[in-house]
């Protein structure tokens, strides 16, 4: 624990904060606030600040139900961007029924859970981010249009790059609230941009992720831009990806430390234990219709396959001797819950080592030279949606009623987006977030 309540409590008192906003995502991963005067802190502590969750599809619209927060002390932090006097602090909560049992959509303790488990057997997962981000312009009205900030391209330097003050504004709010990314540049596309984040454990790499969507937009927003973590915002031009590092230590030892240049049967038991179930878990790593759209283009990828060098594949392993040594995922996105989505990789990843599952081999092509055989990731949010339907191993770890209301709402979406005849329109209204 890193904050007891009475710290907190202290802590609030000491710096002139008046209000407390308690946060926490819907099961779909949109962040939610509801905001409190600062005195009311310590009965939120013991009691919980109820609220009506029928109002939110997110929380799977329960016609009568109250759900309560109870904040997580842990998570204390002040929101730079807010006034300095009369201050703002935020914490994510854990959310609960009036009963006390958690709520089944709580993806912090699903989280959790997975990470627990993990340890149990003797694991200890830590996890790296890396994340992409397009920057608008906005009109004479304030309204956002598809403009782009810029013209540059990758790891391009101002003044082409317009975004190098974005990034380092964003960089230094997140400094601020003990967030610190390791790396920023311009990504491919006009106005696209990457920020990469030091390992931390998972969920804290999640609530990171969750602060960091906030804070671009909001820093973006001060500077007269739309920040826009779709994965597929311009049809022509590379997606936004959310590559995901899994770094795993068993007592003192790196598992994807290479030794003679070989993985360990272990690390690779776990390579193979996420291609094995990627396609079933898809639907909670990329769950947009956009999302599709941006899979099999620019590096993003589209087959199940792994390599070591080649950057089109789904799954890198580096093979670079230090401690720091993991794999990279690079088929999600921006628009997953990360709550589910890391406890879902970590799930896979160790039902892979636990049944010392065989790696097939590396691919080193060029995504357009891999047979048609080979198999791949689901290519429309309707066959994301029928993997995850058919899925043992997704009924055997999350709530019956959490796939059931996902699968619901997603089928939804797929079939509106079907019989939509703009597609990009529909892509732009819905997700143009
Ligand atoms: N933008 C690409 C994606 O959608 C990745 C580019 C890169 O290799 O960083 O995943
Ligand atoms: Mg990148």
């Amino acid at each position: 624990m890193k904050y007891t309540e009475r710290e907190v409590l202290q802590f609030v008192e000491e710096n002139d904060v008046k209000f407390i906003k308690l946060m926490f995502c819907d099961i779909f991963g949109a962040l939610k606030s509801v905001s409190v005067p600062a005195s009311e802190l310590s009965g939120i502590f013991a009691k919980g600040l109820l609220f009506d969750a029928s109002k939110l599809s997110g929380f799977m619209n329960f016609s009568s139900t109250d759900l309560i927060l109870f904040p997580d002390p842990d998570t204390l932090a002040l929101l730079p961007w807010r006034p300095q006097q009369g201050r703002v602090v935020r914490f994510f909560c854990t959310i609960k029924y009036t009963d006390g049992t958690v709520f089944e959509g709580d993806g912090r303790t699903f989280l959790r859970n997975a990470v627990e488990y993990a340890r149990g057997k003797g694991y200890n997962f830590q996890i790296g981010t890396s994340c992409e981000f397009y920057v608008f312009e906005k009109n004479d009205n304030g309204h956002i249009t598809k403009i782009p900030h810029d013209y540059a391209g990758y790891c391009d330097i101002a003044p082409a790059d317009k975004g190098e003050n974005l990034r380092r504004d964003i960089c230094l709010t997140l400094e601020q609230m003990d967030i610190y990314p390791e790396s920023s540049r311009h990504e491919s596309g006009p106005g696209q941009n990457e920020i990469d984040f030091q390992y931390s454990n998972a969920l804290n790499a999640a609530d990171n992720l969750v602060t960091f969507k906030n804070v671009v937009k909001s820093v973006a927003d001060r500077n007269g831009l739309y920040a826009t973590f779709m994965p597929k915002p311009l049809c022509d031009r590379p997606g936004s990806g959310l590559h995901i590092m899994l770094f795993c230590m068993k007592g003192t030892e790196n598992i994807f430390k290479p030794r003679l240049d070989e993985l360990g049967h272990e690390a690779k038991s776990m390579i193979a234990g996420i291609l094995e179930r990627v396609r079933e878990i898809t639907l909670f790593l990329n769950s947009t219709a956009s999302s599709y759209s941006r899979l099999g283009n620019s590096r993003a990828p589209k087959y199940i396959t792994w390599s070591h060098e080649n950057f089109a594949q789904l799954i890198r392993v580096p093979m670079i001797n230090t401690d720091e040594n993991a794999m990279i995922l690079r088929s999600p996105d921006n628009t997953c819950n990360p709550y589910f989505a890391l406890g879902l990789i970590i799930y896979a990843a160790l039902e892979g080592a636990l049944s010392g599952a065989e790696l097939c081999s590396a691919t080193n092509l060029s995504p357009d030279n891999i047979a048609e055989l080979t198999e791949r990731l689901p290519a429309t949010l309707d066959e994301a949606i029928e993997a995850a339907r058919s899925s043992s191993f997704l009924a055997d770890r999350l709530p019956e009623n959490l796939i059931e209301h996902v699968l619901n709402e997603k089928s939804r979406e797929a079939k509106e987006y079907a019989e939509c005849e703009d597609k990009e329109m529909f892509e732009t209204v819905r997700y143009f977030y």
